[in-house]
C-alpha cells in the first residue's frame, strides 16, 4: 500500500468506495488525514460503515476540504457533475483521483502511462511483461488489476506501470508521464465527455506536462491519433515515437510483413517476427506489442531482451486466450469480446471457426461481422440474442441453437471433433454483454475454461 501523507492532519473527501475509492481511503488515513468517505451506494456504505467515517459530500461543509479524491466512475463534469463535485469546486478544492496521489506520493519513481480505446490492458500487462523480464523493479495497476494506491512503494529504481482510462487522466493535475502511450482513439464514452472533442480532450492529457527528457508513443493509425501525433512532434517538448501496423514510420516501430521493424536508427531494422508471439495473435495486437517494444526500448532494455520478452508474453485472461487443445482443436476464450468490433478482431485471426456467440446483444449486433462469415464452420447460439443472430446468419451460416454456454461448447466440440478440418477453433466470442446469463464477462469467461477442462476429463468417444 502506497501512505498519502500530504494531507496529514487535514480533512479529505473520497468519493465512491468500489476499489480504487477504498485504497484511496486507507492510504489517506495512514498517512494521517481525516478522511470523509461517500458512496451514493447505500449497501457499500453499510458494509463500510464500521471501518470508514461516512459522510455525505453533497451536503458537507467544503471550506474546511481542500481536496476531493474522486473514483473515475462519477461523472465531473458530463453528462452532469454530481452534487459533491460541483459543491468541492464551488469552494475551491481541488477535484483528484487515486493516481494524481500516487504520483506525489512517490515522486522519484517512473511512471509509464498506458490509454488508448482498445488495447489499454494487453498493452500494460505486456511492459510490465517485458520490465520484468529485464530485471526491472516494477508494479502494474491503475485502470487495470490493482489500484495505484494499493500497489507497492518503489521509490528511485522502480517504475509504476500504469493503464489509465480517459476519466482517471482527466483526474491527475501534476503527475507527468515518463512515458505515455496513446495507443487509438476511436468513438467511445461520449456520454461521459460530452463530445468526441472531449473524448480526446482527455485521452491527450497522457501528454500533459511532459518534458524534453520524456517519451511520447502514439499509434498513429487512426486519423485523430496522426494529427495528434504531428501537433505533438511540432509542438515538443517530448520525443515522439510514432507506432504503425500499416506503413513505415521514421523514428518509431511499425510492421512489414507480419515482422516488428526498430527505426529508431538511420536504418530502420527487422527485430521480431511476431507470428512467434503466440499470444498476441492479429494485427490489433501487433499494434499493442509494437508500442510496448517501444516503451521497452525508451526504458533502455535492449532489442533481444524486449523481443524474448515480447514472445514469453502469457497474455491476459479473456482475450483471446488459450484455453485448451484437444485432438486438435483449440479452445479460445475472448469473453472480453462485448461487441462486434472486439469479435472481429479474433474472427479474422482464424480460419476455421466453431462460433459460439450471444448474449445480450448491442445496436447493429453481428451483422458488421458478415464479410467474415467465410470463417466460419457453424455458429453456436446462446442467450437472449438467439434469434436474432439466427435471423442475421441465416442462409450463410450453419447454425444450432444451442441455449445455455455448456450445451454450446459440448456441441462446438463434438462438431468440430467430427469434421476434423485442419486449424480448427472453437472461439467463445460473444459480441455481446453477459448479464442475461452472467456476472460478467470474466464469469463467463472463468465458465468456459472450466467447460473446456471437463472436456479433456470426459471419457474417449
Ligand atoms: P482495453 O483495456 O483498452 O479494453 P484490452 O487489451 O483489454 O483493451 O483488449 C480488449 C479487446 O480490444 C481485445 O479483446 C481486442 O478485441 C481489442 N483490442 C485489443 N488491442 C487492440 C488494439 N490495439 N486496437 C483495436 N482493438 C484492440
Amino acid at each position: 500500500m502506497i501512505v498519502v501523507d500530504e494531507f496529514r492532519g487535514r480533512l479529505v473527501g473520497v468519493l465512491g468506495l468500489a476499489k480504487s475509492g477504498r485504497a484511496a481511503a486507507q492510504s489517506l488515513a495512514a498517512g494521517g488525514a481525516e478522511v470523509l468517505a461517500w458512496d451514493d451506494n447505500e449497501a457499500v456504505r453499510k458494509a463500510l460503515a464500521a471501518e470508514l467515517t461516512l459522510r455525505n459530500l453533497a451536503e458537507a461543509d467544503w471550506r474546511d476540504i481542500p481536496a476531493l479524491v474522486l473514483s473515475p466512475g462519477i461523472p465531473h463534469s458530463f453528462p452532469e457533475p454530481h452534487p459533491a463535485v460541483v459543491r468541492a469546486r464551488d469552494a475551491d478544492a481541488e477535484i483528484i483521483g487515486d493516481i494524481e496521489l500516487l504520483g506525489r506520493a512517490q515522486p522519484e519513481a517512473r511512471y509509464i502511462g498506458i490509454t488508448g480505446t482498445n488495447g489499454k490492458s494487453t498493452t500494460t500487462a505486456l511492459i510490465a511483461h517485458i520490465l520484468e523480464a529485464a530485471g526491472r523493479r516494477v508494479a502494474v495497476g491503475g485502470n487495470l488489476g490493482t489500484p495505484a494506491l494499493s500497489l507497492a512503494p518503489l521509490g528511485r529504481d522502480g517504475s509504476y506501470v500504469l493503464e489509465a482510462s480517459s476519466f482517471q487522466l482527466e483526474l491527475i493535475t501534476t503527475l507527468a508521464f515518463d512515458i505515455a502511450l496513446l495507443l487509438n482513439i476511436t468513438p467511445d464514452h461520449l456520454d461521459r465527455h460530452g463530445d468526441m472533442e472531449g473524448y480526446v480532450a482527455a485521452k491527450r492529457r497522457i501528454f500533459a506536462r511532459q518534458d524534453k527528457a520524456a517519451t511520447a508513443i502514439i499509434g498513429i493509425d487512426d486519423a485523430i491519433c496522426r494529427e495528434l501525433s504531428d501537433e505533438l512532434r511540432r509542438t515538443g517538448p517530448a520525443r515522439v515515437v510514432p507506432i504503425s501496423v500499416l506503413e513505415p514510420v521514421s523514428g518509431g516501430v511499425y510492421i512489414d510483413s507480419g515482422w516488428l521493424i526498430d527505426a529508431f536508427g538511420a536504418k530502420p531494422e527487422r527485430v521480431l517476427d511476431l507470428a512467434l508471439a503466440e499470444r498476441l495473435p492479429g494485427a490489433h495486437n501487433w499494434q499493442n506489442a509494437c508500442a510496448a517494444y517501444a516503451a521497452a526500448r525508451s526504458c533502455g532494455i535492449d532489442t533481444a531482451a524486449a523481443t524474448a520478452a515480447i514472445c514469453s508474453f502469457p497474455g491476459l485472461a479473456h482475450r483471446q486466450e488459450l484455453v485448451g487443445t484437444i485432438d486438435g482443436v483449440r479452445y479460445i476464450n475472448d469473453s472480453k469480446a462485448t461487441n462486434a468490433d472486439a469479435t472481429e478482431k479474433a474472427l479474422l485471426c482464424y480460419p476455421a471457426i466453431y462460433w459460439i456467440v450471444g448474449g445480450l446483444a448491442k445496436a447493429g449486433g453481428i451483422a458488421p461481422l458478415a464479410p467474415h462469415f467465410g470463417r466460419l464452420r457453424h455458429a453456436f447460439l446462446i442467450g437472449r440474442a438467439t434469434e436474432e443472430f439466427a435471423a442475421t446468419l441465416g442462409g450463410s451460416v450453419p447454425f444450432t441453437r444451442c441455449g445455455d454456454l455448456a450445451a454450446a461448447v459440448a456441441a462446438a466440440s463434438a462438431q468440430a471433433r467430427h469434421d476434423g478440418v485442419p486449424d480448427a477453433v472453437v472461439l467463445l466470442s460473444p459480441a455481446c454483454a453477459s448479464y442475461d446469463q452472467f456476472k460478467n464477462f470474466e464469469e463467463r469467461g472463468d465458465a468456459f475454461r472450466r467447460l473446456v477442462a471437463g472436456l479433456h476429463e470426459a471419457p474417449p468417444g
